[in-house]
């Protein structure tokens, strides 16, 4: 997590909630896509994510794996991202008009940009970044309006349980030291949250699986 010091270089100092109205508008971005390029290793996507994209194209996560997403590997967690492609490392779903073509569906974290998120007692808020869009005069928008996100307080809910089973694996994983042991974790992490058919709600899915998979791997 970035400390309060270099959140407020990289930021116009203010923390915002989902009511709350930010300049970060881009107004549809005029043919832009800067924060499309160079972003492999930190659009890391979750189990929501990589269901939004794999029921929007029909496809299995075994699919996108390798040609559109890449497996990266970071404190010991094997865990998707998106995958760049060639030496001006643009995303795999950039088309070749520079538009997004899962825009609907985009992951989260492209979804909020400009705005970042920062982590603080068992809740985020959210934070302009004020160097990294090169476009003039952002408009004020409500940060609700801005993330489109529907359900808004279940899929907060969702990072928030997502992001502290990370933080608890972590800690977990750092003190095995076997191959193998961590091979296993993290396949039980891909089937148990990446490649598994949800019929019914997301959501739901995913909180019935989260006590069963810390379970197994003896996180609390
Ligand atoms: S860098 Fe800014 S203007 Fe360019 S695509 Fe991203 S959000 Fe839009
Ligand atoms: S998923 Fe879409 S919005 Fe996100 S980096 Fe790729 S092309 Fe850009």
């Amino acid at each position: 997590m970035r400390s309060i010091n270099i959140l407020d270089e990289i930021s116009d100092g203010k923390l915002y909630d989902i009511e709350d109205m930010v300049k970060a508008d881009t107004c549809g971005c005029d043919g832009c896509s800067d924060c499309c390029h160079d972003v492999g290793d930190l659009v890391m996507l979750t189990p929501f994510d990589v269901y939004e994209i794999t029921s929007y194209l029909g496809v299995d996560f075994d699919e996108l794996v390798g040609d559109k997403i890449q497996l990266r590997e970071d404190n010991k967690i094997l865990l998707p991202y998106l995958k760049m492609q060639d030496k001006n490392k643009y995303c795999s779903f950039l088309n070749k008009e520079g538009r997004c073509m899962i825009h609907s569906k985009r992951p989260n974290i492209c979804r909020m940009f400009p705005l970042g998120r920062v982590y603080k007692n068992d809740d985020f808020k959210y934070f302009l970044q004020i160097e990294n869009c090169p476009k003039d005069n952002l408009k004020d928008v409500k940060v609700r309006d801005w993330l489109g996100i529907k359900n808004y307080y279940e899929n907060k809910k969702f990072i928030l349980e997502w992001h502290k089973f990370i933080k608890a694996l972590t800690f977990r994983l750092k003190f095995m030291r076997d191959e193998k042991e961590i091979e296993e974790v993290n396949k039980i992490i891909l089937d148990n949250f990446y490649r598994i058919k949800i019929e019914g709600d997301f959501y739901n899915e995913f909180m019935k699986c989260l006590p069963e998979v810390k379970n197994r791997l003896g996180i609390i």
